[in-house]
């Protein structure tokens, strides 16, 4: 029987999902500072490229506000239609060769690949899965392995953009502790909740 610490989960995740998928459509977008999302007064950025990150830009932030920060900036107002379409194409390959997934929004899945490393190794397989979508679609993925979701979601964001990280057991408590991904900010917050509900 495998136990909990024993179980092998590869999470993925489209990089700059609607970026890469705008891109696709006008490849003269590459290496640009994109923006996707909407044009009203009270539009957001829904996803940016690296290039519009450089300017401080990210997403769920007010459209006015990254174009008052990147005043070139190249907008979309996206195409979900498309960006569907495209997410199905790759739910469709991961459908095709994992043996257990879950598809937890449009751009990402975790597949457990559990019990495979008796039979072959789950990195070459989870590496082989992601050239495989990346030639099929086009699309530049990321994916991170490791005993757990929360640790392979983690290690994803590390090997991004257009990367792969496996966190091997003995790794993982290590592999936290010095994550720069993790947000301090976040752990600051928690921390001060959790003072002020003392006091
Ligand atoms: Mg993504």
């Amino acid at each position: 029987m495998i136990s909990l610490q024993h179980r092998s989960i590869a999470h993925f995740d489209l990089d700059c999902f609607f970026v890469s998928a705008e891109c696709l459509k006008d490849q003269r977008l590459k290496g640009k500072p994109l923006l996707v999302g909407g044009m009203s007064d009270r539009g957001v950025v829904a996803a940016c490229s690296y290039e519009a990150r450089r300017y401080g830009i990210h997403s769920a932030m007010p459209m006015k506000t990254a174009l008052r920060l990147c005043p070139e900036a190249i907008v979309r107002t996206g195409d979900h239609d498309f960006y569907s379409e495209l997410s199905q194409q790759v739910t469709g390959l991961i459908a095709e060769e994992a043996p257990l997934y879950e598809k937890s929004s449009i751009d990402e899945f975790y597949l457990d690949l559990t019990g495979m490393d008796k039979y072959f190794g789950s990195l070459k397989w989870t590496s082989e899965l992601r050239r495989k979508i990346m030639k099929m679609t086009g699309l530049p993925i990321s994916f991170g392995l490791a005993s757990n979701k929360m640790v392979s979601k983690v290690a994803t964001n590390e090997a991004k953009p257009n990367g792969q990280l496996a966190v091997a057991l003995g790794e993982r408590s290590r592999f936290l502790r010095l994550c720069p991904s993790i947000n301090c900010r976040w752990w600051a917050e928690k921390r001060l909740r959790v003072c002020g509900n003392g006091a």
